[in-house]
């Protein structure tokens, strides 16, 4: 399916703007630090603070509007595809400038980007950061340094949106079928009650936009994310001092481990939050349709071995990827989770294997929480590590 309006043209054009120089999930300064350099050119860009590491914290601002939005990518060092989605936006922003529904953001909207505000977490592969702290629960305490970086940005640009922008496990599906949740958004509460609020039914009408502008692509496939309220996330913070926040997680794609596709799918989404801005039509859309849009349920696993026969009984087997460093190459180690009868999961691949007798050669007794990269099935090797 293609996309519709007002998305078409943009992308259309995706492949020309794409940041082919940035690819997989293992995505550090080394690799954005050539692309900041290439953009000085064309925007304006400011280093604001250093991790605990010592690695620089920027921004890249595009557009020369008045209305203002922060966003901010890599707050967890692991969730790198939005940042490879942010690159896109860069380029399009540079490449597709006289494309009216790009103009129109640049001429409406001021947007300052910090493509990475865990650049230790994003070099060592880790959701926290240097001190081992999950930034998005520094939001009060304000105790590392990239907390701070954040919070001043804010203080100071003082946002009339932000964008916080992640990923999320492979375990999400979009409501209770067997559907992926390959892109997720959230409007975070203001209280304990989870009220809305003007600025959160603001939020919730550009989620609205997003949500309709993607559902040529992605059918069924975009989840709501659960919004108990924390004050000690970043989103809920923003959201509490009055300014409208848009949490977005990229999620999982048939056969897209690295999220190269799913990075399209969050560019798209990215331009029709910052089209619908800027253009205003965000406010003609019924917040109430945010309800309909299907809450996530972590109902998935990688893989399930189905109706396999182990030591004479009939169980399923579900294998959850762990992903670990290692020589700078992101590897995606399976693990045993369960060894049940009739395991009520999804799986992204389901082996069925009708009561017919596997082994699994490495192991000596099969039991969870174990590696198991190879399984045997009528002496043919399946391999289930990926890298
Ligand atoms: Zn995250």
């Amino acid at each position: 399916m293609n996309y519709s309006e007002p998305l078409q043209t943009v992308m259309e054009a995706y492949s020309s703007i794409k940041e082919n120089t940035i690819e997989g999930r293992y995505l550090h300064l080394g690799h954005i630090a050539p692309l900041l350099k290439k953009h000085t050119e064309n925007f304006r860009i400011e280093e604001i603070g250093r991790s605990v590491l010592d690695q620089p914290i920027h921004y890249v601002e595009i557009g020369a509007g008045s209305i203002k939005i922060l966003a901010w990518s890599q707050m967890h060092g692991n969730e790198s595809t939005t940042t490879k989605a942010v690159f896109d936006l860069l380029n399009a922003a540079n490449l597709l400038q006289n494309v009216p529904e790009m103009k129109v953001i640049l001429e409406t909207c001021r947007i300052r980007i910090i493509p990475m505000l865990n650049p230790d977490g994003a070099k060592a592969y880790t959701r926290v950061n240097a001190n081992e702290i999950d930034l998005n629960r520094d939001a009060k305490k304000l105790k590392e340094p990239e907390s701070n970086v954040l919070r001043k940005e804010f203080d100071e640009f003082q946002p009339d949106f932000c964008l916080n922008l992640h990923d999320q496990r492979t375990i999400f599906s979009a409501g209770k079928v067997a559907e992926p949740a390959t892109l997720s958004f959230l409007t975070p509460s203001m209280d304990a009650e989870r009220s809305v609020f003007p600025e959160r039914e603001k939020s919730m009408q550009v989620i609205v936009s997003i949500y309709k502008h993607l559902q040529s692509v992605l059918p069924g496939r975009i989840g709501r994310y659960d919004d108990a309220y924390n004050i000690n996330c970043t989103g809920d913070a923003f959201q509490t001092l009055g300014v409208p926040t848009l949490l977005f997680e990229a999620g999982h794609a048939p056969n897209d481990y690295k999220r190269d596709k799913v990075r399209e799918y969050v560019f798209a989404a990215l331009f029709s939050a910052l089209y619908s801005i800027a253009s205003g039509r965000y406010l003609e859309n019924k917040s109430s349709i945010y309800d309909q849009i299907p809450q996530n349920e972590k109902l998935f696993n990688d893989i399930i071995l189905r109706n396999a026969l182990i030591n004479n009984q009939k169980l399923d087997v579900s294998i959850q990827y762990k992903e670990e460093l290692e020589n700078e190459t992101l590897k995606f180690v399976p693990i045993i989770e369960k060894i049940a009868p009739d395991i009520p999961n999804f799986a992204h691949w389901e082996i069925e294997l009708k009561d017919q007798k596997i082994e699994f050669p490495e192991l000596n007794n099969l039991h969870e929480n174990v590696i198991v990269n190879k399984i045997v099935l009528n002496g043919d090797i399946w391999t289930l590590k990926r890298e």
